[in-house]
């Protein structure tokens, strides 16, 4: 997509108007027109970048880093008691404007809002969630030579108490109840 056509990209090179809340050279933050809690803001990378997966990892400190003084400007300039945090990432998980963007929309004790109402599925076995596990693991890219991959992907085993036949049961039953 070209800059021309981009919404965002127009509205960062103050072509189309919007409510900025802050910018610094990477970075600009402004008002979503139609907000899911009043103050609810977008965070975008000045340059155009369709996605997170298009993004280059050293943008992406100033940019999170960012995200973090504007969540706390949101927290604070609505006197919110909390946030979400939500990055929709390509058409099938309901990007509709192709340019990276976060929202972060501050929420309310009570304040009714569902963040996606997401279905929980079930593996089939732990063999299931093996290949996964490993599927995944294996296409996960290199990063930079800033943020070097962890080569062990093994985790130590956590030092865990065996549990009592009593409390086994216990889980299983609060797990089948789930
Ligand atoms: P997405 O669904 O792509 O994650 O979110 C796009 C968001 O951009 C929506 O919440 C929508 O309200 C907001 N939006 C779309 N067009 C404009 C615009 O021209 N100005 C502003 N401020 N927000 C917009
Ligand atoms: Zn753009």
């Amino acid at each position: 997509m070209e800059v021309k056509d981009c919404v965002f990209c127009q509205i960062g090179l103050g072509k189309i108007p919007a409510k900025v809340v802050y910018q610094d050279s990477n970075v600009l933050a402004f008002l979503d027109i139609n907000p899911s809690n009043k103050g609810h803001v977008l965070v975008i990378p000045k340059n155009h970048f369709s996605d997170l997966v298009e993004i280059p990892e050293h943008e992406l400190k100033p940019f999170m880093a960012a995200v973090k003084r504007i969540a706390e400007g949101v927290l604070r300039g609505t006197k919110a008691e909390g946030f979400n945090i939500v990055l929709n990432n390509s058409k099938a998980a309901g990007q509709a404007i192709p340019h990276l963007h976060l929202h972060v929309i501050p929420r309310f004790t009570g304040d009714d809002l569902q963040i996606g109402s997401w279905r929980h599925l079930k593996y089939e076995s732990e063999e299931e969630m093996n290949k996964l596990r490993d599927s995944i693991s294996a296409n996960v890219p290199a990063g930079e030579p800033e943020f070097p991959r962890e080569e062990k992907s093994e985790l130590p085993k956590p030092k865990v108490k065996r549990r009592s036949k009593k409390e086994v049961s216990f889980i299983k039953r609060e797990i089948e109840k789930a």
